[in-house]
């Protein structure tokens, strides 16, 4: 007869802690006694588990809003009040930082933005000054007394999730061959992980936004470059590499404009935010900024119309490329043109339609992402200290494991050719 150890097996105390932070993310605040039931345990189980979460300051328990009926009770939720995370997103023109609890609420008042130095060295050194501002110096506690437990990084362009280190960025190019997370996690003493910028908008979408409980859908990144990100049954498409996702690098011009990749053409030099602020800085004249148009375009000063148009009919090909190629029950499309123009949806709808194929086309919603980039970050190291309660489940930094398949698709990339060539 063999004995069994006292101990709780190491491996099964850290599933056991996961399963907890699993229910508290799904569930939201929840008494001891509801974690109890939703992970079907025992309730010592659950009280070792809720204790080290305690003790790391993943959680915090507080008092229930009275019911006037006895005392208050006690429940349990992702730390917002005595611990932070922070989010930091990496993009061309300009960096931001902020501040959110382990439940992902964002603490919009610490929010930090400013513009991208010229160099890897000065963008190190500009994120860590910004970050001690809101982690505190020394003991890691900001100001206003909360534990700050890590910072996640959101960075576009080819991210080597392994190495956690940027292979090639089009955009953002001074962090090719740079590792961020490593540089300033050792330089703040801070658990720091690095997320794609579209991988992380799909977390966030699915953990917090509108894809809550979506296990099939698609994020179309079109606001800097144009970027993809695919939830396909419930797991993220990573590619062989955890580089899948690059459709903005697709030529689609033969004789458009040059490209932050060096090619000609590509798909993101007329389906983002970028292209039409540059299509409209060329009808103007001289270079105006997205925050500009929206102002101008509120007053009554401009209509960019015709701009809008343009840039919808490129990004619907984008849609229909999605549709036609990964079969996903909804697309989120990402960017601010929908600031612009409430219609714009409908006409983006309209005109994925007319090109993707029909079955894919009726079997797929297409919506407005809500998730932002710095929702991103944030979601990119929750998941980073939430996963890492268990060690073997972190092969991409937090990210889902490799999905190797994609579900069959119509890629018609003949008749895509002649009506762009047309
Ligand atoms: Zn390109």
């Amino acid at each position: 007869m063999t004995v069994r150890s006292a101990r709780q097996p190491r491996l099964l105390r850290q599933l056991n802690e996961r399963s907890v932070l699993r229910v508290l993310q799904a569930e939201g605040p929840c008494s001891r006694a509801e974690v109890t039931r939703q992970m079907g345990v025992t309730p010592p189980t659950v009280s070792k588990a809720v204790a080290a979460l305690l003790r790391s300051g993943l959680l915090e328990e507080f008092d229930a809003p009275e019911n006037g009926r006895g005392r208050p009770a006690k429940l349990l939720r992702l730390a917002n009040q005595s611990a932070q995370v922070l989010g930091l997103v990496i993009d061309a023109a300009e960096c931001q930082l902020i501040a959110a609890g382990l439940d992902g609420e964002l603490k919009r008042s610490t929010r930090i933005r400013f513009a991208t130095p010229a160099s890897y060295e000065q963008l190190v050194e500009d994120v860590a000054e910004h970050v001690r501002r809101l982690a505190g110096r020394s003991d890691r506690k900001s100001p206003s007394g909360l534990k700050t437990l890590g910072l996640g990084i959101s960075m576009p362009g080819l991210i080597d999730h392994r190495h956690q280190r940027g292979l090639l960025s089009p955009n953002v190019p001074l962090t090719n061959g740079q590792s961020p997370a490593a540089d300033l996690g050792q330089r703040l003493g801070l658990e720091t992980v690095l997320v794609q910028e579209t991988h992380a908008l799909c977390m966030a979408e699915r953990y917090y936004g509108q894809a809550r409980g979506l296990d099939d859908f698609a994020m179309l990144d079109a606001t800097t470059g144009v970027g993809l990100s695919v939830f396909s049954h419930g797991r993220l498409l990573t590619g062989h590499r955890g580089l899948a996702g690059e459709i903005g690098h697709v030529p689609v011009q033969a004789a458009g404009a040059v490209c932050g990749c060096g090619r000609v053409g590509c798909l993101e030099t007329v389906a983002s935010d970028t292209a039409f602020v540059r299509d409209v800085s060329r009808r103007l004249g001289r270079a105006v900024g997205l925050d500009e148009i929206l102002q101008l375009a509120s007053s009554g000063q401009l209509q960019p119309a015709r701009q809008l148009q343009r840039a919808c009919r490129w990004l619907a090909r984008a849609v229909a490329m999605v549709i036609n190629l990964l079969n996903p029950a909804t697309v989120f499309v990402h960017s601010r043109l929908f600031e612009l123009d409430p219609g714009l949806l409908g006409l983006l709808i309209a005109e994925t339609e007319r090109l993707a194929m029909r079955p894919s086309f009726l079997d797929c919603q297409v919506r407005i992402a809500r998730a932002s980039k710095l929702e991103g970050a944030v979601a990119g190291i929750i998941q980073h200290l939430t996963d890492s309660r268990v060690p073997a489940a972190r092969p991409l930094a937090g990210i889902a494991n490799h999905q190797g398949h994609f579900p069959a698709g119509d890629w018609n990339v003949e008749r895509e050719v002649s009506e762009t060539d047309a």
